[in-house]
């Protein structure tokens, strides 16, 4: 990949780093970044070659980044990078079926005493924040990258952890992260225990081409099956505000049947849900269906562990958090370990990642709650429940203060923000 990204050699000499980061993915990528210009020695692994991963693997998803998350991205060096291929969301409106009832929040309403007003947030695409790695990591002293590679045998012991690497190389640190996503093979081993539910749903996504610009407004449509979300996502010179990414909620039964649909009859489909309100629409590029479930883990820490973003709590993208989180968790693991270096502790030792635990656990069950009592709410067609959904949502839209309170929510910029969220260095 790049000079500083190993990939395989026959080496077996010990690489010796502060921190070991598995999984050098979106959550773990921007923590790698934060520690090294935090003065760690990291070295990160991943089973994917990364600079392949932006165009031979690209998973289709684009996420909605709140305020709070893009300061971390700015923090790094991230945005730089790929601000212009990010798109600003200035409006989200919330609609629930036929009803004439709907929710709208204006970026403006937050406009401080004439100031200008911050958007939401940006909608940026997964592969976007990938590439930026790829440009980044080179750059970036005293970070390496390990890629393709994975962790063969990993010992946690009292005074350090011990990794030896599918290629041979050793790797030896004081803390070990796991950022491998859900499935998470670093916090099984450790016997962390998952709690987990199926939705029984799974969201499919494709990016689509219209014929009159979104002007940044983010739509979610609560249909019986689940939302239908259509996010806005920088066009092209000539069209600019004419793609938008689609994120569309289908029962289990259901959702295999649409992805087995040839391009017509898709679009048909996908035409029934869109509206035509941006007129004419194209899909371009290709689908893909992601079955959504929960699934949190009893504790984030052990003796020179920790686990961070969706390896750590895994929840349905109904309210577009779950990066949000993760980088959270990124925000606030990358102080608590600055802090203790500076008071001479030991980063791995439990008493320093229990402030990281206490910290970000709580914040992630509530949000966790939050998501999962929202899909109940709004995937349900059960009469007075959509009476009493559509009343919150006007009751809310007539309300200013409560509409604040919920528009700060969507900024992120709510609770006991880390320095890098609230766009301080670290
Ligand atoms: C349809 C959909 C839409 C979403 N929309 C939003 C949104 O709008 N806003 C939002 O905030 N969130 C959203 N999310 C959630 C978001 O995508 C995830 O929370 C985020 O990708 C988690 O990042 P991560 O780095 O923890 O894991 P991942 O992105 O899964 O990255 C894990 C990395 O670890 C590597 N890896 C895994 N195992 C190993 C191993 N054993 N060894 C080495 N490397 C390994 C992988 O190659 C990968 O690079 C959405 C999710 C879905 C499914």
């Amino acid at each position: 990949m790049n000079a500083k990204a190993k990939s395989t050699s026959s080496s077996s000499k010990v690489h010796k780093a502060d921190v070991l980061v598995i999984g050098g993915g979106l959550a773990g990528g921007t923590l790698s970044l934060a520690l090294a210009q935090g003065g760690f020695e990291v070295a990160t692994i991943d089973r994917e070659d990364m600079a392949g991963w932006t165009d031979r693997g690209f998973d289709g998803r684009a996420s909605a980044i709140a305020l709070s998350s893009q300061r971390v991205l700015e923090g790094v060096g991230i945005w730089n990078v790929i601000h212009r291929e990010t798109a600003p969301m200035l409006d989200i409106r919330v609609s629930d079926g036929h009803s004439p009832l709907f929710l709208h929040y204006d970026h403006e309403e937050l406009a401080d005493r004439g100031g200008a007003a911050d958007p939401f947030g940006y909608m940026v695409e997964n592969r976007s924040i990938r590439k930026a790695l790829n440009v980044l990591v080179p750059k970036t002293e005293r970070l390496t990258y390990f890629a393709p590679n994975e962790v063969v045998e990993l010992e946690r012991a009292k005074d350090g952890v011990h990794a030896v690497l599918k290629d041979g190389t050793e790797v030896s640190a004081d803390l070990v992260v796991a950022c491998e996503g859900r499935r998470s093979p670093t916090r099984d081993q450790a016997g962390i225990k998952l709690t987990k539910w199926d939705y029984h749903q799974a969201g499919i996504v494709c990016t689509v081409e219209h014929e009159r610009p979104h002007d940044f407004c983010a739509q979610e449509h609560f249909l019986p099956s689940g939302p239908f979300a259509i996010l806005p996502l920088p066009g092209t010179d000539e069209k600019p505000a004419c793609r938008s990414s689609i994120v569309w909620t289908e029962r289990a039964d259901i959702w295999p049947i649409i992805m087995k649909l040839g391009d017509d009859d898709f679009l048909e489909e996908l035409e029934v849900r869109f509206g035509d309100y941006l007129g004419e629409i194209e899909i371009i590029g290709p689908r893909f269906a992601y079955p959504f479930s929960l699934q949190f883990a009893e504790t984030y820490i052990k003796e020179r562990l920790a686990l961070v973003a969706d390896s750590a709590h895994g929840m349905h993208p109904i309210a577009g958090q779950g990066l949000n989180m993760g980088l959270r968790d990124v925000a606030a693991l990358a102080e608590v370990l600055v802090e203790a270096r500076r008071t001479g502790q030991d980063i791995g030792a439990l008493s320093v990642l229990e402030k990281y635990e206490r910290w970000r656990r709580f914040d992630n069950n509530l949000m966790l709650g939050v998501t999962d009592a929202l899909v109940k709410l709004f995937s349900n067609d059960v009469e007075p429940v959509m009476l009493a959904r559509d009343l919150g949502m006007a009751a809310v839209n007539q309300l200013p203060d409560l509409k604040r309170f919920f528009m700060r929510h969507a900024m992120g910029t709510v609770g006991e923000l880390p320095r890098l969220m609230r766009g301080e260095a670290l």
